[in-house]
């Protein structure tokens, strides 16, 4: 299965996905992520996307859709992805069909977590990510044991550098202009699906999952 997900920084996109594709036994294909793990490496693709992530902005199309062309052509996403954070644009949107076309693919979902703007500044302010093992956890909704310390893994936690007041605000200026549009593309090719992404973790996946046996059935 081939699935999309789609909804403003803080939706909590990572969460879920982490719990879909397990449910589906796909892989989790994230883009933020793949950034991210170039950044802390030091790789000229991660110094490349770090001028751009640190302001809040999109990395450029042509260097995003190399780096997401080369990793569903892995072995392990040959029966089927989660994707989290790409599609981001139309014209990455349309890329991706064309590939997929290409290889006589389509996209079986597009599910957007919908969630307010003042929800998404609260979920954001208080996040924080494991250096280790990249789980993603919240000050006040979803605290580890030890503030600083992983609970999973003891892996450090830290503040994601686009995770301040005013970079917030500029990502979801970005959403609204930039990404929006895709959920609208997605509906005139009857693939999108919503989930409302309020309320505790664990609700959200079971309407994620209910969305999900809706489709299959
Ligand atoms: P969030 O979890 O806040 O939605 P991500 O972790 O998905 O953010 O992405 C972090 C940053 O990585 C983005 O602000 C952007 O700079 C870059 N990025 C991730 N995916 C894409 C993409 N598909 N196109 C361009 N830039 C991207
Ligand atoms: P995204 O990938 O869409 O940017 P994340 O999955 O990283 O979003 O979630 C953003 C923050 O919100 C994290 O700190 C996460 O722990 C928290 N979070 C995710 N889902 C919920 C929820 N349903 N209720 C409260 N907090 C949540």
């Amino acid at each position: 299965m081939r699935i999309v997900l789609v909804g403003p920084p803080g939706a909590g996109k990572g969460t879920q996905a982490e719990f879909i594709a397990e449910h589906l036994s796909i892989p989790k294909i994230s883009t933020g992520d793949i950034f991210r793990k170039n950044v802390s490496q030091g790789t000229p693709l991660g110094a490349e996307a770090k001028k751009y992530m640190d302001a809040g902005d999109l990395v450029p199309d042509e260097v995003t859709i190399a780096m997401v062309k080369d990793r569903i052509s892995e072995p392990d996403a040959v029966g089927g992805y989660l994707l989290d954070g790409f599609p981001r644009n139309v014209a990455q949107a349309k890329v991706l069909d064309a590939m997929l076309e290409e290889i006589g693919h389509c996209l079986d979902m597009v599910m957007e977590l919908v969630v307010d703007d003042e929800e998404v500044v609260r979920r954001l302010a208080g996040r924080r990510t494991c250096r280790d093992c990249g789980q993603i956890w919240h000050i006040v909704f979803d605290p580890p044991a030890d503030p600083e310390h992983c609970d999973r893994c003891s892996g450090a936690l830290f503040q994601r550098d686009d995770d301040k007041e005013a970079t917030i605000r500029h990502r979801l200026e970005v959403y609204n202009e930039q990404t929006a549009p895709i959920v609208d593309y997605y509906a005139d090719r009857s693939m999108l699906v919503g989930v409302d992404a309020t309320g505790p973790v664990e609700n959200v996946t079971g309407r994620a999952i209910a969305a999900l046996r809706r489709m299959e059935s």
